[in-house]
């Protein structure tokens, strides 16, 4: 079944939402797809609409009022018929066909069965967000050791706190919100170790001055953190985890300034969870096969090359917020309204936004880059993070495959990255296709490149089931046809 719009919107995240609503505003009709079963992404994620009204967790959001305008806007445009919006719809793969895109999609809304079926558009906008970057560490694989992106999901998507005294250890400022945020559902969180020291701001003043609406937001959690006494320690790290059945406490150490615990500075916490995320690391799978140019950014990833316009090297084809480099849900809305513009200026139809508002928007944008940059710089992964790890380490979990064993991969094979360590290994090559272990392998074969993700075709797992009935449902043209073949 084929499904034919102006524009494909892939992630229903802050970018996507808000690129939805401007190209919407615009007069194009626009299919909005997202594998979640709420619109928001990451950032406003919430409960499933029925359970919203028992799980309140509007007090854990910030910028609210925008989420609820970007809401308001798609509801419109989808009662007047213009916005196809296909929640619970996972896109496997996006491929070049004719003069436009065709965007393979798996409805999962009655999960475990899935239907297959392909949109298509001659514009295709990927605004698929970002997943946690994970470092391996001994007994990071024990049950109750989470990434804080899964902290924050579970707190946010279902009002679930993972623990009930918790350490939260890593890098950046999304510490804080997930500290307070477990907090003030009556969580300890006992200790949150911070592996930079922020004396490593003072080395980029400019973009801290320009963006005093970052400060205010960080002093907000600074106020939250003291208010439940909440301790920030920096150049600290959780450099491993114990437990049998779970995790039952972490072992935690002051780091040197290339990141090696300082000798006799390691104690150990008890919790019964622990969060640790080192920033984030963008999701390519789909435009990676589309043949788009990557660029290098300033934490060690690779993300998609856009031009002022969000437009990527492929004709067409667009980007948007964090698949264009980590920068929070601001930046987000606001590449997104950027890359709506592009795709109704190269469609031939009117802007949304007046010269000057686009001007400030674009303003904004950079801004909103500069102090991104600025937040890696000063919140790098430890140079020395490996030396925490001991030979029998599980750095793939999928396929249990060990630091030891990457280390002989290097040193012994001559393996020079990531996909060289997997051919021998296997690391990479399991459930997750390297989405966890790949940027930890990367440092670990001691390249000083960004990690750049393999190339995937399939994105997410799929039936065969499901693509069998894909070529089924193409020759099909009436739901009398479609309720035999279900039967
Ligand atoms: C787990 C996690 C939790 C986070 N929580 C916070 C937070 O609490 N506060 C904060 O300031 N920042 C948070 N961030 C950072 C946050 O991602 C950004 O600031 C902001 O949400 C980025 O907006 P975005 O639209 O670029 O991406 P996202 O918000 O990540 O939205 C991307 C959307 O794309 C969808 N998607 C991805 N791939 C596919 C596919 N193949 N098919 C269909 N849909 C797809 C996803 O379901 C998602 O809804 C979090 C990040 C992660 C990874």
């Amino acid at each position: 079944m084929s499904e034919s719009a102006d524009l494909v919107v892939v992630g229903a995240g802050p970018a996507g939402m808000s690129a939805a609503a401007t190209a919407l505003a615009g007069g194009l009709r626009v299919a909005l797809v997202d594998s979640g079963t709420a619109v928001g992404g990451q950032f406003w994620r919430h409960p499933p609409e029925h359970a919203r009204q028992s799980i309140p967790t509007e007090d854990l959001h910030h910028a609210l009022p925008e989420y609820r305008a970007l809401c308001h806007a798609l509801s419109a445009a989808r009662a007047a018929g213009r916005l196809d919006l296909r929640l619970a719809h996972h896109v496997w793969s996006a491929v070049r066909e004719d003069d436009g895109f065709a965007v393979h999609v798996v409805d999962r809304r009655q999960a475990p069965r899935e239907i297959a079926l392909a949109l298509r558009a001659p514009k295709l906008l990927v605004a698929t967000g970002a997943y946690d970057r994970q470092l391996p560490f001994p007994g990071w694989d024990l049950p109750g050791v989470l990434t804080i992106g899964g902290l924050q999901a579970l707190l946010k998507g279902g009002g679930v706190a993972a623990g009930n005294r918790v350490a939260l250890g890593g890098t950046g400022p999304f510490l804080l919100p997930v500290a307070a945020g477990l907090a003030a559902r009556g969580v300890e969180v006992v200790t949150v170790c911070e592996a930079a020291h922020p004396a490593a701001w003072l080395r980029h003043p400019g973009p801290l001055l320009r963006n005093p609406r970052k400060w205010a937001e960080g002093a907000g959690y600074a106020a939250a953190l003291a208010r439940h006494r909440i301790r920030v320690r920096p150049r600290t790290a959780i450099v491993g985890a114990q437990g049998h059945d779970r995790v039952t406490s972490v072992r935690i150490a002051s780091l040197t300034s290339d990141g090696r615990p300082r000798p006799g500075t390691e104690r150990h916490v008890a919790v019964d969870a622990v969060g640790v995320g080192w920033g984030f690391a963008p999701q390519l799978d789909l435009l990676v096969p589309l043949g788009c140019a990557l660029t290098d950014s300033a934490d060690g990833n690779a993300v998609v090359a856009v031009d002022r316009g969000q437009r990527t090297t492929v004709a067409g084809l667009y980007a948007a917020g964090e698949t264009c480099g980590v920068g929070g849900a601001a930046l987000a809305v606001g590449e997104g309204r950027l890359a709506a513009e592009s795709v109704l200026a190269d469609s031939g139809a009117a802007p949304v936004l007046r010269r000057r508002q686009l001007a400030a928007v674009r303003s904004a944008v950079t801004g909103q880059r500069a102090f991104a940059r600025a937040l890696a710089l000063a919140h790098p992964i430890p140079a020395a993070w490996s030396s925490w790890l001991t030979d029998e380490t599980v750095v793939c979990r999928c396929e249990e495959v060990t630091a030891g064993a990457v280390r002989t991969a290097r040193a012994e094979d001559g393996a020079p990255d990531h996909r060289q360590i997997k051919q021998l290994t296997r690391a990479g090559m399991g459930w997750c296709q390297g989405r966890m272990c790949g940027p930890a392998v990367q440092c670990l074969a001691a390249q000083q490149r960004s990690y750049e993700p393999a190339e995937r075709l399939v994105a997410t797992p799929v039936t065969l089931g499901a693509l069998a009935g894909l070529d089924e449902l193409d020759d099909i043209d009436d739901l009398d046809d479609l309720d035999d073949l279900k039967e």
